[in-house]
């Protein structure tokens, strides 16, 4: 086999002894001469690569070596480009390459080798080893993978991410961060500025004091930071962000590291903006609606109001004839005075009403009975049912939950439903005239229904008559029942239609129930 021919110096004993230690290492040892020929190529490396030594220095080629059969295709260039710069120059062998298994699996190996010399200092051996490297090179392919992998997240997650030491210096921007900003760590490295000030540069003029102050705290006291504000994109636009930076620490609770956050919340600023645009809007045409609707009403509330002021008068011209006879009976003119006060009270409640309903105030929440809401609200369209000889009908149901709510806004709702019941009515000329309102209470909750027996909805606009400017009216708005089912909607109710029985339309509401009557 194989023989261990260097060390002529040596006794036959030590060179034995030597050889053992060299065989029972972990990994293969080989020698080879100053033309790079092998001498001893350990068996644990021929029974690795099933592999005669000869076999190793025979080439057909003699401008290629022996074994170039046994290193992989890909490293086989380098490798021996390697071996004949150090073969010619004496210099260090260090390389890593694959080599061949006998089984044909290839596995890395780092392959090194120093010249030994005579004392003309010619190169008269090479000595190496062969170290199994396979385990390591995956772990470290393993590693690097596993590191792409992770930096491709940290660069493609879609929010910023960066990296600051416990002062507050920047020290990492994730991609997104700096294909935003238009700035990467290194522009940051400004003459006499710190990096976190050249970052504050990029946060809006009205933000940016707030930002460094809110940092600072942070950074002294560990607090958490979270922060919304305005940040400079590479194209001058400023988009806002939502912030957050939580620090890192170690055993002993000392911060190491901060890593912050930072999300564009610009869309959805401007929709929360467009939103509130729009509740403005639509509480703006709720208080029109409100106004157009009591125009509506104020000719015939006129008249109501004129009831209880002539039926004052009356009593006040009775109280002066009573007054008048030479011993007046104070009983009756307390009396007719009294008849007075009552229509006053009852004038001063019609006009508190319209004042109530005028009035554009901010939604209310406050608990209260839904029945006797109701009433106020046929009580106020009185007048308009009677001159349309519509007769309304009530069915309510007894010790009813309260509602919790703004009691103007729900009122508001039930008056619509009321005057599209009775223009509704008013379209046929035929048949009952009735308007019945209900209510009741199923578990917890409240339900309240209009139904009316005029034209009914057609099935196919049903799902239409709820939409704002949905109207069938010649002078309609189709605002009444959008803006319905918005108050209903904001008092986390529910608003629908259905057919009414055997024609007409019953619209409904149910709320939930705040508690039960004390
Ligand atoms: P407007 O009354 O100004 O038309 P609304 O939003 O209150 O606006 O109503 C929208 C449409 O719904 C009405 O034009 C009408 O076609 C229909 N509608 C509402 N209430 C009734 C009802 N009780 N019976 C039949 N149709 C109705």
């Amino acid at each position: 086999m194989t023989t261990f021919s260097n060390s002529p110096s040596q006794t036959d004993s030590e060179a034995t002894r030597a050889l053992q230690i060299i065989e029972s290492m972990p990994g293969h040892a080989w020698s080879a001469d100053a033309a790079g020929r092998f001498t001893y190529v350990s068996p644990s490396t021929l029974a690795f690569l099933g592999n005669a030594r000869e076999d190793l220095n025979t080439s057909d080629n003699e401008d290629e070596f022996g074994w170039r059969r046994v290193v992989h295709p890909d490293d086989y260039d380098r490798v021996a480009a390697k071996w004949r710069h150090c073969l010619e120059t004496g210099a260090h062998y260090d390389t890593e390459h694959r080599l061949r298994r006998a089984d044909g699996v290839y596995r890395w190996f780092r392959n090194s080798g120093r010249p030994s010399r005579d004392s003309q200092g010619r190169i008269t051996q090479w000595y190496g080893t062969t170290i199994d490297i396979d385990e390591q090179k995956r772990a470290e392919a393993a590693l690097r993978d596993r590191e792409r992998e992770l930096s491709q997240l940290v660069d493609l997650v879609p929010s910023h991410l960066w990296r600051l030491t416990p002062d507050g210096e920047p020290t990492f921007f994730n991609r997104r961060m700096t294909d935003f900003l238009g700035l990467d760590l290194a522009d940051t490295d400004r003459p006499g500025m710190s990096r976190l000030d050249a970052i504050i540069e990029t946060v809006h003029l009205d933000d940016a004091a707030k930002f460094r102050d809110a940092l600072n705290r942070c950074l002294v006291t560990g607090e958490s930071f979270a922060m919304r504000y305005r940040l400079r994109r590479a194209d001058g636009v400023y988009r806002w962000m939502s912030s957050r930076a939580e620090p890192l620490r170690d055993q002993d609770g000392r911060i190491v590291q901060w890593y912050g956050l930072c999300h564009d919340i610009d869309d959805q600023m401007r929709a929360e903006e467009a939103l509130s645009q729009l509740h403005q809007m639509q509480s703006d045409f709720a208080h029109m609606n409100r106004v157009s609707t009591m125009g509506e009403l104020a000719a015939s509330l006129s008249h109501e109001i004129t009831q209880p002021i002539a039926s004052a008068r009356n009593n006040a011209r009775a109280a002066l004839n009573f007054l008048d006879v030479l011993q007046p009976d104070l009983g009756e003119v307390r009396e007719a005075l009294a008849c007075v006060v009552a229509d006053a009270d009852r004038a001063g409640d019609i006009i508190d009403r319209i004042r109530e309903h005028i009035k554009k105030a901010p939604p209310r929440k406050e608990r209260f009975d839904l029945n006797a809401a109701v009433e106020e609200v046929i009580a106020l369209t009185r007048s308009v049912t009677n001159r349309n000889g519509v007769s309304v009908q009530t069915r309510f149901a007894d010790g009813l939950c309260l509602v919790e709510g703004d009691r103007v806004q729900l009122q508001q709702v039930i008056l619509n439903l009321i005057l599209n019941a009775v223009e509704a009515i008013e379209a046929v000329e035929m048949g009952s005239r009735d308007l019945l309102i209900s209510t009741e209470q199923v578990g917890k909750e409240i339900g309240v229904a209009v139904s009316d027996f005029g034209p009914g909805i057609d099935p196919t606009h049903l799902k239409h008559v709820f939409e704002a400017f949905y109207t069938t009216k010649p002078s309609g708005t189709g605002m009444g029942l959008s803006i319905c089912r918005s108050i209903i909607d904001a008092h986390g109710g529910r608003l629908w239609v259905q057919a009414n029985e055997p024609r007409g339309a019953v619209f409904r509401f149910i709320l939930h129930g705040a508690e039960a009557r004390s």
